[in-house]
């Protein structure tokens, strides 16, 4: 009935709700027994009392005397008024009008909209971290998913996933609750706009004409004594005003169920926040049992880094790959020891250059060595030229960035290499010169750190 008065605003005629409304509190009956609206002498329209001696209609321009009753009743709430230092707090934080965010916010509903974006969120974000991690390993000199273990970047990507989408979503859903349930407390507050152009705003209970001074944020009407919130768009109010609770009279009520209806909140925002942690130990479990996994190729930095280094032939073994030679391991312990190129790693470029060509994986840690010891090489052999490299790309696959300069090894001599990071590396081994295939070089190579 109050929304069907609000949406009429043209229409100007006597409330019946005066009469009718059911919720009335014992004040309201009490001051309702003793006074009607006050209308104007000259045409009938309710009018504000106002502050002064006389009543000014607004509509007609006639002005009369405030009659003896009317003025008692507004000294009377004007008495009641001055103590209520807390309503007039709470009208102040319940009159911010919703921000521009908060209303868009709170019109996002959280049905299949989350449905798309949930997904799609979890896995850019998924992205987003690895590339972070991408980053920040080629800034410390340390490649984090190839020296950390699985177990430790899965808790890592699980801890960052939390707190870069877990946390804000959970804040987000929080956030939106509490501004549809402010809205909600507003609407449940709101005085009733005019009913036609230029007039006052009127109870919301009662439809009484509201008295109130400039810039007020908030006002108790003078018949009824609900508190109405003065400064609420239309807009904001109107879907919900039939829907709000009629209940309430004071602010005061408003802000104690505001208050309950917060505290269950942060229960279930405390609540969410603890379960989808979950998460972490979820993930870090994955992690686990990929490590449990011995057949990994290369197999874990940290296994390899132990003790011995060992260079292992950059081709995974593989039953498919039957007819392709693959070199033996190459230990450092090995010394100085024999090393030659099969006929299949011969290669000739489209010029009919002759060169040959063997990758190796080594693990190596930032700031470590690697000396490479020559004996005898084959007549025809120069030198051995070698290029190191470390994977760029920590998801999409072989992306090999050389790093450093290449180092070359002459019959007799000895050569250095410095690794700028800790990382897995692949080691290209290049001869540019034509030999019979099987042809012996004597060899040996060391970490120092
Ligand atoms: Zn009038
Ligand atoms: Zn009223």
């Amino acid at each position: 009935m109050a929304t069907a008065t609000a949406s009429a605003p043209a229409s100007c005629h006597v409330d019946p709700e005066i009469a009718v409304n059911p919720v009335l509190s014992p004040l309201m009956l009490q001051r309702m027994e003793r006074l009607e609206v006050l209308r104007c002498e000259g045409c009938g329209a309710p009018v504000p009392i106002g502050t002064g001696k006389d009543v000014h209609c607004q509509y007609c321009g006639v002005e009369f005397p405030v009659p003896d009753a009317y003025a008692q009743m507004r000294q009377a709430e004007i008495q009641r008024d001055a103590g209520r230092t807390q309503a007039h707090a709470l009208f102040r934080t319940l009159s911010r009008p919703p921000g521009a965010i908060a209303r868009a916010w709170g019109s996002v509903s959280t049905g299949c909209i989350w449905l798309v974006l949930w997904p799609l969120a979890f896995v850019v974000d998924a992205l987003l971290i690895v590339k972070g991690l991408e980053i920040v390993s080629r800034n410390i000199g340390v490649t984090l998913y190839e020296v950390w273990s699985n177990t430790q970047i899965f808790t890592g990507v699980g801890a960052a996933m939390y707190v870069t989408l877990g946390v804000p979503a959970v804040f987000g859903i929080y956030g939106n609750r509490r501004t549809r349930s402010r809205q909600q407390l507003q609407a449940a507050l709101a005085a009733l706009p005019p009913d036609r152009a230029g007039g006052p705003a009127r109870c919301r209970s009662c439809s009484a004409p509201l008295d109130f001074p400039d810039g007020a944020t908030g006002v108790a009407c003078l018949y009824c004594s609900a508190d109405n919130l003065l400064t609420m768009p239309e807009a904001w109010v109107s879907r919900l005003r039939s829907s709000a609770s009629h209940l309430v009279t004071t602010v005061e009520e408003v802000a104690l169920q505001d208050r309950h209806v917060r505290s269950k909140e942060r229960r279930s925002l405390a609540w969410q926040l603890g379960w989808l942690a979950i998460f972490i130990p979820v993930l870090a479990g994955f992690g686990f049992v990929i490590d449990r996994d011995t057949s990994t190729f290369p197999p874990p930095w940290k296994v390899a880094i132990a003790g011995d280094r060992t260079m292992i032939p950059a081709i995974r073994k593989d039953t498919a790959k039957w007819d392709t030679y693959i070199p033996p391991d190459w230990s450092s312990r090995a010394g100085l020891t024999f090393f030659a190129f099969d006929k299949s790693e011969r290669n000739t470029t489209a010029k009919g250059t002759v060169y040959f060509t063997r990758s190796y994986l080594v693990p190596l840690r930032r700031g470590e060595t690697l000396e490479l010891t020559a004996g005898d090489f084959p007549d025809e052999a120069r030198a051995l030229g070698f290029t190191f490299r470390t994977q760029a790309s920590a998801v999409f696959g072989d992306a090999w960035h050389q790093e450093g300069e290449d180092v070359y090894l002459y019959p007799d001599r000895t050569a250095s290499y410095v690794a700028p990071r800790s990382a897995w590396y692949r080691v290209d081994i290049l001869l540019v010169d034509d030999i019979p295939p099987g042809r012996q070089f004597r060899v040996g190579w060391k970490v120092a750190s």
